[in-house]
């Protein structure tokens, strides 16, 4: 199976597991790291919307915490029909999250929104003015160790 594939049934995996039937707006995210490991997480609700967290959040801080690198990021919610789903492009924050493995992180987007059809991109072709290159010697996206200091 083609592992951007893999990536998205994991993450459609971990919504319908997590809450299965549900048509409400909650949605679950898997990255793929380095050595080919498959991490997923699920967004985190809270009546105070300060509080709340995007689905790859979870498994991003994992990854993070493990010391591995994440090289694509996947994240699905459920399809306004039931049965389906939808591919969510990462958000400005997860798009700040991923950036600490660099620009060729690849990210699933959807092709059309609300539709199950989606393809990778890398981060740069996300953001291709990428704030921090400003800061950087050499005008590149910082590296893992920039990212840290
Ligand atoms: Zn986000």
């Amino acid at each position: 199976m083609d592992p951007n594939q893999k990536l998205v049934n994991s993450a459609i995996e971990q919504l319908r597991g997590r809450w299965p039937g549900a048509q409400d707006s909650v949605a679950a995210a898997a990255v793929a790291l380095e050595d080919g490991q498959i991490l997923t997480s699920v967004s985190f609700d809270n009546f105070n919307a300060a509080a709340t967290l995007c689905a790859e959040a979870g498994a991003v801080a994992a990854a993070y915490s493990l010391g591995k690198r994440v090289v694509a990021s996947a994240c699905v919610t459920n399809g306004t029909e039931e049965g389906t789903y939808q591919v969510l492009a990462p958000c400005g924050i997860c798009q700040e999250r991923l950036a600490v493995w660099g620009p060729d992180v690849l990210a699933a987007v959807p092709v059309t929104a609300g539709k199950s059809t989606w393809e990778m991109l890398p981060l740069r072709a996300l953001n291709p003015y990428y704030w921090a290159t400003s800061f950087t010697a050499d005008a590149q996206w910082p590296s893992v160790a920039e990212h840290g200091e």
